[in-house]
């Protein structure tokens, strides 16, 4: 039972209204806890809680000072989340509503991360996976870039080397360009991206020879169709993961048949099994795993993360 969950009740969003504004759940983290509080018993066991916000002086490291510095104002903030009206909102309650829960879970990401190498653990953080956050400018919802925060972190505290192998298996609807932009010259980070072509930020460059493990989807994939992909494209890339210090897994619940802004055709079930998959593959690499929730925009988002983290404690 070395497996662990990341959480705190500040997570979710306290902006009035937010919800009538984004297909965003500003209640997912805490209505997902809520089932695993009622369906495990022993949930405190596998709890661990994020205690500090992570602040301008760490996200330094990774933002440029101009960008943190920008978040000060409404209008940069409603330009991230592509909510206008939020321009008209104080930046104050910005701060404290939308920022702070996103600051808390990019520090669930670092201790999820710090845990998972310690400990040759999987822990799921249950935010983070902002995987369009850039070093200058946050897009699609992220503002920081919590993944590669926690790899350049864990470079300087030691806890990882710089030639360490890490990886990422982003399968969250969209492509992670953000966090691809941190290491497009980085050997030691490699990345499997599973994504619709077909929405924001659309087909990665380059040639495709170049890239063998970013794999475009078309809108409306059913399932059985993506679960097949998956099956074929995914053990290659495992295959360069056997001596990874650190994978993360970002498991977008946005790939679920409705989401309006993933627009593929998964059911609820066929979200699961993915899950499992990933995990079960991930589990016999006996490699330290971080599981990130990343985007998630239907009413039974917070099922599935439930879900997830039952399939994650029960390994
Ligand atoms: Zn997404």
């Amino acid at each position: 039972m070395n497996n662990r969950l990341v959480y705190s009740e500040g997570y979710d969003f306290a902006v009035a209204g937010l919800d009538k504004l984004h297909p965003f759940d500003a209640k997912k983290f805490s209505k997902a806890w809520n089932i695993l509080n009622d369906e495990i018993p022993d949930l405190v066991e596998y709890h661990l809680s994020p205690k500090e916000l992570a602040a301008d002086e760490l996200l330094k490291l990774i933002h440029t000072s101009e960008y943190l510095k920008s978040l000060s104002q409404s209008t940069a903030i409603a330009k991230v989340v592509e909510l206008g009206l939020l321009r008209f909102f104080p930046s104050g309650i910005l701060a404290r509503s939308l920022l702070d829960p996103i600051r808390l879970a990019t520090s669930g990401t670092l201790l999820a991360s710090q845990y998972a190498v310690k400990n040759q653990a999987m822990v799921m953080n249950f935010g983070g996976g902002y995987h369009h956050a850039f070093s200058n400018r946050g897009e699609g919802f992220c503002f920081f870039a919590d993944a590669a925060l926690a790899i350049k972190s864990s470079r300087i505290s030691g806890l990882l080397q710089q030639n360490d192998n890490v990886g990422m298996i982003d399968l969250d609807a969209h492509r992670g360009n953000g966090f691809e932009s941190f290491f497009i010259d980085d050997s030691s980070v490699s990345i499997f991206d599973m994504y619709n072509f077909q929405v924001y930020p659309g087909l990665h460059s380059g040639d495709v020879d170049d890239y063998p493990y970013m794999v475009p989807l078309q809108s409306g994939m059913s399932g059985e169709s993506y679960l097949r992909v998956l099956r074929e494209e995914l053990p290659a890339f495992l295959e360069t993961l056997k001596d990874a210090k650190l994978v993360f897994y970002n498991a977008g619940t946005d790939v679920l048949a409705g989401d309006r802004l993933g627009r593929l055709n998964l059911s609820f079930q066929h979200v699961v099994e993915r899950d499992r998959y990933v995990l079960e593959q991930l589990k016999a690499l006996a490699v330290p795993v971080v599981v990130l929730t990343s985007g998630g925009y239907t009413s039974e988002s917070y099922k599935l993360v439930a879900e997830c983290a039952k399939i994650l404690v029960n390994m």
